[in-house]
């Protein structure tokens, strides 16, 4: 019997119940199959905690999720603490921390569900965003708070270390991938330092992957080619602002943000990676049981897959497939189904 430590930490909004909806589900998965398991661990880390203790994670809390073969995240953001004070206190440490570094976001239109598209093009794009760095490496200051010269810098960070293992990533990736196909986001038009730098490192690392075919595009021109012509995208490679912008407009466009999942690798499994949906605490819906848990279904396969585990994470994929084509759909794909009802329908369709 193989055994998978998991640590879940579901936070905030409707962190918990997505997250609660998942273990179920691979809990379902494991006693089907029979010859794994995993062993949850639940840590209460979430804005309550830090309202409570004044922080996310406590001393040590690092060290103890370190033991752990993968994280299963739900979300953070609660209207009490300041977003960039959550971002930073828990997703932020977990995911820098443990060099997490490439970020993967599927997105595709699930059968049954429809595209905001116009002409319900087909999307079937992996954005890779740069996780480490870049934006959000938290460079910056403030001085002469309050006064009229106060003045607030935020500088993106770039390494060619980071630059290179990032692209590196995205070459592999997109050579598994059917069409081969990478497009390079930056913008390096007005932005002549770091961005040209991603640009060059590109261009140096695309020699070693001949067979993937490459192309550029400026960020806010890829927006549009996103919307106009979707089917012309296959991997992209962006920063970390950038990528975490067009992920967004991604999951939008495959019919929910309700379906995007994500995966913060570590690679060289030098530690635990994090699996999470996209979105975000979403209050609007916290606590009436209507979020979708389609996502961090999505995010349970891609965790089994990076466990070893690529039978069962086909077969979670079918499962969720079978179910979004079924029709039964949360509200936010225009349906009336409950989390409880979509998780069920998935759980039944495991167990067939
Ligand atoms: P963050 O800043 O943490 O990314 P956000 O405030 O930008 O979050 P979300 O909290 O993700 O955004 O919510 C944006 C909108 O999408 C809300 O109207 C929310 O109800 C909806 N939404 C997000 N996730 C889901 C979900 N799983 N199921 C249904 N609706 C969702």
């Amino acid at each position: 019997m193989r055994t998978h430590k998991i640590a879940a930490i579901g936070a905030d909004g409707i962190g918990p119940e997505v997250i609660n909806a998942g273990l179920e589900v691979l809990n379902t998965l494991a006693r089907v199959d029979g010859n794994f398991a995993f062993e949850v661990e639940h840590f209460p880390w979430s804005s309550e905690y830090y309202l409570k203790h004044g922080h996310y994670i406590p001393e040590g809390g690092l060290e103890k999720l370190k033991q752990f073969d993968a994280i299963f995240f739900g979300a953070v953001g609660s209207q009490e603490v300041p977003d960039h004070v959550s971002l930073w206190g828990l997703r932020l440490p977990i995911a820098q921390g443990f060099d997490q570094y490439a970020n993967v976001r599927p997105a595709r239109v699930l059968p049954g569900v429809k595209s905001p598209l116009r002409n319900g093009e087909a999307i079937d794009w992996v954005i890779v965003r740069e996780n480490s760095e870049g934006e959000y490496a938290g460079h910056g200051g403030r001085a002469h708070r309050g006064l009229p010269i106060e003045v607030g810098t935020e500088t993106a960070v770039f390494t060619r270390a980071g630059v290179e293992r990032i692209h590196r990533f995205a070459f592999e990736l997109a050579a598994k991938r059917p069409r081969k196909h990478l497009t390079l986001v930056t913008k390096s038009n007005a932005q002549r330092f770091g961005m040209v730098m991603w640009d060059e490192i590109f261009a140096e690392v695309a020699k070693d992957y001949p067979e993937v075919k490459t192309d550029r595009e400026l960020v806010d021109a890829v927006t549009t080619r996103m919307v106009l012509k979707p089917q012309t995208l296959d991997t992209i490679v962006a920063t970390n602002l950038h990528a975490d912008i067009l992920s967004d407009l991604a999951a939008a466009l495959s019919g929910s943000l309700g379906i995007g999942p994500t995966a913060n690798l570590n690679p060289e499994r030098q530690f635990p990676s994090m699996f999470e949906p996209i979105h975000g605490s979403a209050f609007d819906i916290t606590g009436k049981g209507i979020a979708n848990p389609t996502a961090t279904f999505w995010t349970a396969a891609m965790m089994l897959e990076h466990l070893g585990e690529a039978d069962a994470a086909k077969k979670l994929m079918a499962a969720i497939e079978a179910v979004t084509a079924s029709g039964v759909h949360t509200p936010d794909l225009g349906g009336k189904a409950t989390t409880a009802q979509v998780t069920k329908a998935v759980c039944d369709y495991l167990g067939k």
